[in-house]
């Protein structure tokens, strides 16, 4: 196993963006703000990260896609909650096929891979922690500590790299060998795929339940995908902005598609609810779905959620949450909230738990994920890339990413 590696060009942040700068860029610039030149971000080409220990390998990103928290982060809308968990520079990037240029135990070089990006104890050379060793990685305490620096995921650290890039180190546990038949195409969604099958199957809707999916990006349309292949909800009904959106819910299995205006009376309707008006901010439901998910992390969106679920019903963050959210239907409808993030160890009804990576493959290879309109861009092209991501739902788009095959 060689530490040499030819030079890496990669997309990095090299500072945090303070939240004033990020108003004042939210204030002047809509839509498209990613790649503004207040975003502390730029191409850098350097010898790229080294190996951190035994069990790591280099990783050449053929497709690596822009995400949702990708976006918040560069253009500092994140909140600044999730600071201390990463370091500084960092390439972003956390949706990645790529091939293995080393040997790595079981994997031979040049292996065809998906990453988990989840750097937790295993990866930072310490023993697992209760929840590492449960299978619930994502739960994992110890992700500023052990032998790398702080970083919740591959994407958000420094000594790693990241998928905006031609080079990358991960650790055998973050590595799954892709199929020979699964296209690259398919293989960069199994990451954001494993992630809403997570959500689905924290969502747990019970033989029949109406769920309300809140946006119909990426993340809101495999989390349909999810719910219809794991679960046994019955309605679903999903917020939907943009035409295309709209047409993959309905064909993905969505029940009805809600524009976000009448959302609220499109629920009150189905559920045969009553809406009441306060005398500030929006209506809200007596009665409502089952179970609703934020998949779009905006406050509207999981204020449209928390308005629209039954006293008693569950109320999924799937998105970055938001915040200075009213929290009073929490409290007086009795709401079981429940955050989602990233992917674990999935237990379903009468089967032996399964990890959502494994779940993810396998549905990967037979879901309809060619009707995803992506676009790609080489890495030189990171601002339109970005600014394209930013609003891809009114371009057309489901997702974006680079394409960093073919390049040096
Ligand atoms: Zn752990």
């Amino acid at each position: 196993m060689s530490a040499t590696t030819t030079s890496v060009r990669s997309v990095e942040v090299y500072r945090s963006l303070p939240r004033y700068v990020a108003t004042r860029v939210l204030a002047t610039r809509l839509p498209g703000l990613s790649a503004t030149p207040t975003a502390p971000l730029r191409l850098s080409r350097g010898p790229g990260p080294t190996l951190p220990g035994p069990r790591w390998g280099r990783v050449r990103p053929r497709l690596s896609g822009i995400c949702g928290s990708d976006l918040s982060t560069v253009n500092g809308t994140s909140s600044l909650y999730f600071s201390p968990l990463v370091s500084l520079p960092f390439t972003p990037g956390h949706e990645v096929v790529g091939d293995l240029l080393d040997d790595v135990d079981d994997l031979p070089a040049g292996t065809r891979v998906v990453l988990d990006p989840l750097l937790t104890c295993v990866p930072r050379g310490l023993d697992p922690c209760p929840a590492c060793s449960a299978g619930a990685r994502s739960r994992c305490d110890r992700i500023t500590i052990g032998h790398l620096s702080p970083g919740l995921q591959t994407g958000f650290c420094k000594d790693t790299g990241g998928g905006w890039s031609d080079g990358l180190v991960a650790h055998r546990s973050q590595l799954h060998p892709v199929p020979d038949d699964l296209p690259d195409e398919r293989a960069v969604l199994v990451e954001p795929l494993a992630c809403a099958i997570h959500t689905a199957l924290r969502a747990v809707p019970v033989d029949g339940d109406h769920v309300l999916v809140v946006g119909a990006g990426a993340v809101g349309l495999l989390t349909v995908l999810a719910l219809r292949a794991l679960t046994p909800a019955g309605r679903i009904s999903v917020v939907a902005k943009h035409p295309l959106q709209k047409e993959l819910a309905r064909r993905w299995g969505a029940t009805d598609v809600l524009e976000p205006r009448a959302a609220l009376s499109s629920v009150r309707r189905a559920t045969r609810a009553l809406t009441v008006q306060p005398e500030q901010g929006s209506a809200y439901l007596l009665g409502g779905v089952d179970v609703s998910v934020d998949c779009a992390g905006s406050r509207a969106a999981l204020d449209t959620a928390l308005r629209s679920t039954r006293a008693g019903g569950r109320v999924v963050l799937s998105g970055m949450p938001p915040a200075g959210l009213d929290l009073s239907p929490v409290w007086f409808r009795e709401l079981t909230v429940v955050g989602s993030y990233a992917t674990g160890l999935e237990r379903m009804a009468d089967e032996q738990p399964r990890s959502s990576f494994e779940l993810a493959m396998e549905l990967a290879r037979t879901a309809p994920l060619d009707d995803l309109t992506q676009s790609a861009y080489p890495l030189e092209r990171w601002r339109e890339a970005l600014d394209h991501a930013g609003d891809a739902g009114r371009l057309g788009t489901v997702k974006v990413h680079f394409d960093l095959r073919g390049t040096t």
